[in-house]
């Protein structure tokens, strides 16, 4: 059995920022990942690969709570869901890490505060060459450097909303993109801002993904080594029960084992519990480090819905994502209770609206409606409920169980997000009359999972410590999404791997190892 110094399993935000951050320690580290590189091929680029014939998600079959067979939209590949994601990379708010009443129950504290995870934002942010502007969201909180690169333009379609939300007074804001576009130099910009990068993979790996901005450089350095299509299927302990031995895995259809002083479990959110309840023996009955019986408890994957707004006005823009107004965070005059987010996805095309199968505009064909509509996405927090929760069925397949909460905030915000929009009709320029399409995001849309294996300061409630690791195994950590004990309203990625950079700085001084090469900090 060969051994190594840390074991890091899954290569995406958690598992890959974590590897890139220990990488120039000089110990050695082992990368598990179940799947392969994504494949560069024009399916990259291809709505109907990618939307219709869903090219690149697993075709694992997972269940409901009704037995029913649920085909999950994630990912697994190097880099994790981030090969796949909008890029939208948002801190929590300020408030987000304590308690927060909320229409449907309480929205429970984190055991650490946002200003202990703040310099790890800054550093994620520089890292993962975050464009934006401090300043202008009106709930974002405070920040020790400014954005190493300049916000990304609207394009004009979405520049006439700003104008117009702004008008009628609200504060819009451009989305923090981690892409790396240079719009001073578009015939130099590795980004050439096309319609195919919410959802889609990156042909020119101008995205920041795990994979480009932290496993490929942590793979330069001699004492890291990944294994692809290494599916890692159960943690075993020695006799004490209190330190993680080997790691067992399946690679190619054979079996194989490794073991290392530590070992870090970053499989996403829904993996990770999968893994440590597959994991259980005689001292973990009910599963790895769960004497609390939280581990698959309280998933979250937020309230999220696609809201198309089609007008007559033709909205011809190629990148959509650039917009996001965070007015209703926290709550309005007429609702006190958190509402939530609202942004954009990428610019839907005729055939991923086919696929979206959204309700028939009478009198309109996908097209029309494709070339008219501005798609928003919009997200509201869903409560920590321990009933919701990830277990395993007779054959050790994942069951994801899961009723939706607090879903009175997420109808608020439609409601004022249409009444805006129609407010926004009394406006020349705008929109004679809009048509709205709203659908909601179904259980097999899991990208923003997390929430499984909750960290807490105790031990009876929570998995994990403030450091991430496990209570119950000295040398257990778990970096993905489960570790969130609620969600917010804004995307989880920029948090994973914040946090990622943190618990990897505690990893570094347990091991005695010289720190990481710094990330650089723009001022
Ligand atoms: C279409 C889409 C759009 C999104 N857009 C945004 C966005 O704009 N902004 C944002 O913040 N977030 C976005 N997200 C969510 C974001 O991608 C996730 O929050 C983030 O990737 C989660 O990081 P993670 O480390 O928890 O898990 P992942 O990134 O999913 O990584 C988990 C890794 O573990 C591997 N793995 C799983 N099980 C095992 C096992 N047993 N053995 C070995 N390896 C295993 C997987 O293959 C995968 O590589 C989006 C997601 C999707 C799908
Ligand atoms: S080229 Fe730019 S806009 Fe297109 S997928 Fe890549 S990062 Fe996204």
């Amino acid at each position: 059995m060969t051994h190594y110094d840390v074991i890091i399993i899954g290569t995406g935000a958690g598992g890959g920022t974590l590897a890139y951050h220990l990488a120039p320690s000089g110990k050695r580290i082992l990368l598990l990942e179940r799947g392969d590189y994504v494949r560069r091929e024009k399916d990259n680029w291809s709505s109907r690969a990618v939307n219709v014939d869903a090219k690149y998600h697993t075709k694992e079959v997972w269940q409901d709570k009704n037995g029913a067979p649920l085909h999950p939209h994630t990912n697994y590949y190097v880099g994790g869901n981030t090969k796949f994601y909008g890029a939208a990379l948002f801190r929590l708010r300020k408030e987000d890490f304590g308690e927060i009443r909320h229409h449907g129950g309480i929205s429970p504290a984190w055991p650490i505060t946002y200003d202990e995870l703040e310099p790890y934002y800054t550093k994620a942010e520089y890292l993962y060459h975050v464009h934006g502007e401090r300043g202008a969201d009106p709930t974002e909180p405070w920040a020790s450097a400014p954005y190493r690169f300049p916000r990304v333009q609207h394009e004009g379609r979405i520049q006439q909303l700003h104008d117009d939300l702004s008008a009628n007074g609200l504060r819009p804001f451009h989305v923090p993109l981690g892409i790396m576009l240079d719009e001073s130099n578009p015939r130099k910009s590795r980004c050439i801002r096309c319609e195919t990068c919410d959802g889609f993979p990156c042909l020119m790996h101008a995205k920041s993904d795990a994979q480009v901005i932290a496993v490929d450089p942590a793979l330069e350095y001699p004492n890291v080594t990944l294994l692809t299509n290494a599916k890692v299927t159960r943690l075993l302990t020695g006799p004490s029960g209190r330190e993680v031995t080997a790691v067992a895995v399946q690679r190619h259809g054979a079996d194989e084992v490794y073991s290392a002083d530590i070992v870090v479990s970053s499989c996403g959110a829904i993996n990770s519990a999968a893994l440590l309840l597959r994991s259980a023996n005689e001292r973990h009955p009910n599963g790895l480090a769960n004497g609390s019986g939280v581990v698959g408890r309280h998933y979250m994957g937020h309230v999220n819905s696609v809201l198309l707004a089609i007008s007559k006005t033709p909205n011809p823009t190629v990148f959509q994502k650039t917009l996001a107004v965070n007015d209703f965070y926290f709550g309005d005059r007429d609702f006190e209770y958190p509402m939530g987010h609202i942004s954009f996805v990428g610019k839907f095309d005729a055939v991923t609206l086919s696929a979206g199968a959204p309700p028939f505009v009478p009198g309109m064909t996908l097209d029309i409606m494709a070339k008219h509509s501005l798609d928003f996405w919009l997200t509201s927090e869903d409560l920590p409920d321990p009933d919701n929760r990830v277990t395993l069925g007779r054959d050790g397949n994942i069951v994801l169980s899961y009723r939706p909460n607090n879903e009175e905030g997420h109808k608020r915000l439609i409601r004022k997000l249409e009444h805006l929009l129609q407010h926004l009709d009394m406006h020349p320029r705008l929109i004679p009359r809009n048509l709205f399409v709203d659908t909601r995001i179904p259980l097999a849309g899991v990208a923003h999972q997390n929430g499984t294996v909750r960290f807490g300061r105790d031990p009876r409630t929570s998995a994990l410590d403030a450091n991430c690791k496990a209570h119950e195994v000295e040398n257990l950590y778990v970096v993905d999404g489960s570790f969130f004990p609620s969600s917010g309203a804004v995307n989880p990625a920029l948090t994973i791997m914040a946090n990622a950079l943190r618990v990897g700085d505690h990893i570094l001084e347990r091991l005695g190892a010289r720190a990481a090469v710094p990330v650089e900090i723009a001022r």
